[in-house]
């Protein structure tokens, strides 16, 4: 059976990718979980507050072919992937054969187990909201996709309306997807139907190699299904649960990554408004990609008359419930650094939760007594400003000393180049 790795090289050398992606293991690792960076509860609820994509589909980045996810998809993701991330002109592959059965890992058959026991069928206004088919998309017909048209691989996690597996494509070429299940009544009892709908289109059109793409999206009687990017690394957030924290180095690059993702998602209108670890997956490359962002439907309200679910990561703004705008997600780049450096998130307070709170409302950033006043301590200074349009901007970000510093040589971030 060939490894994840393998399976990886060969999609990758599939699509006449130029880089020669570094060996990798799969995620399916333990998860130790340290106090600090204990994985926070889903909430149930949303508030409108919290629509997490508010911009049209932007034309200048239509969908690649009308076969999703077609060769030319993926391939152009991994294209894209490579143009931006190096300066070097792509060296091209041949195609590698695959002689080996791809190892999707072992399935459970816990999609049909969980359909028995979860999710009624929806019918009425709820139900044609929720008939999502990317191949009858108005605007970027794809492909029609089933159930049928996978291998089930082994399970990589639950998310809060089902569960996520790693599949492949039964038709040529095979490719590896991670496939998210929805449940549609639970969908409906959240009463986020609509904005999952806009959501998953939205999210569908967005395409940056830190951006988890969506390929497309089907649906039966009582489930919509997400076929999403593969990411082989897993979740960042059991990265730093391990570690505790992380170098300069590695800190630096992922803020390096997130900075230019959150500025592609800015220019499209897009604010993600989730941003912590958990919402972090990582590529079969170690890359940063940012996932969860159409269906992650945490409403800071509920959060806080709920009193459990990351307080952390919200700004002063939405904590005092005032408008907000995209710099909500400057300041959660700042809280991330912190995160990243120090190992907990700068007001974290574990006794009380009006305590995070208040340390939020009044900016009350310290650091460890034994941290020296080095560069990369400044960025969160510069970030976590009270006043939204203090907070430096994404593109003052990629340009600090600290991030320049760790930037691989000759990198070319893809926002330097238009994207
Ligand atoms: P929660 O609110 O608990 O985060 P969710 O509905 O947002 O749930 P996800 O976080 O998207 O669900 O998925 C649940 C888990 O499945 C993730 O934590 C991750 O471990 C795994 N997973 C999801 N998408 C992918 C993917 N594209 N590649 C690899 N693993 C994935
Ligand atoms: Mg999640």
């Amino acid at each position: 059976m060939a490894t994840i790795g393998a399976v990886t090289r060969q999609i990758a050398a599939l699509e006449i990718s130029a880089k020669k992606p570094a060996a990798t293991t799969a995620s399916s690792s333990s998860n130790p979980v340290r106090p600090g960076h204990s994985k926070q509860p889903s909430q149930e609820k949303v508030t409108k507050l919290l629509t997490k994509f508010a911009a049209p589909v932007n034309p200048n980045h239509p969908p690649s072919s009308k076969l999703a996810p077609s060769s030319s998809s993926l391939r152009n993701q991994t294209n894209q992937a490579q143009a931006h991330t190096s300066n070097e002109a792509p060296k091209k592959a041949s195609p590698v054969p695959t002689h080996q059965p791809i190892d999707i890992g072992r399935y459970d058959g816990g999609l049909e187990k969980e359909n028995e026991e979860r999710g009624e069928k929806v019918y009425g206004d709820a139900a044609s909201e929720l008939a999502l088919d990317s191949s009858v998309a108005r605007r970027y017909p794809t492909r029609e996709w089933n159930l049928h048209s996978f291998d089930i691989g082994r399970p990589l996690g639950k998310g809060k309306f089902g569960r996520v597996y790693m599949v492949r494509t039964k038709s040529e070429p095979k490719y590896i997807l991670a496939l998210k299940t929805l449940y549609k009544s639970e969908i409906v009892q959240s009463r986020v139907e609509k904005q999952i709908r806009r959501e998953i289109e939205i999210q569908q059109n967005l395409r940056h190699p830190n951006v988890l793409r969506l390929y497309g999206y089907f649906h039966d009687e009582k489930r919509i299904f997400l076929m999403l990017e593969f990411a082989g690394k897993g979740e960042l957030y059991k990265q730093l649960s391990k570690h505790g924290s992380f170098s300069e180095k590695r800190s630096a690059r992922y803020i390096d990554q997130m900075a230019d993702a959150l500025s592609y998602l800015h220019s499209k209108h897009v604010i993600h408004r989730d941003i912590k670890p958990e919402n972090l997956l990582l590529g079969i490359n170690g890359e940063l990609k940012v996932a969860d962002f159409g269906w992650s439907v945490h409403a800071p309200g509920n959060r806080r008359k709920t009193m459990c679910g990351t307080l952390d990561y919200l700004p002063p703004e939405m904590v005092e419930q005032k408008e907000h705008n995209e710099r909500v997600d400057h300041w959660a780049l700042g809280v991330l650094t912190y995160e990243f450096l120090i190992g907990n998130p700068p007001f974290e307070d574990r006794d009380s939760v009006n305590n995070t709170y208040r340390r939020i409302a009044s900016v009350d950033l310290r650091f460890p007594i034994t941290c020296r006043p080095t560069l990369e301590i400044s960025l969160p200074g510069y970030l976590l400003k009270h006043e939204p349009q203090d907070r430096l901007p994404l593109s003052e970000v990629m340009k600090h000393p600290w991030i320049v510093k760790y930037r691989p040589k000759g990198q070319i971030r893809p926002s330097q180049l238009g994207m």
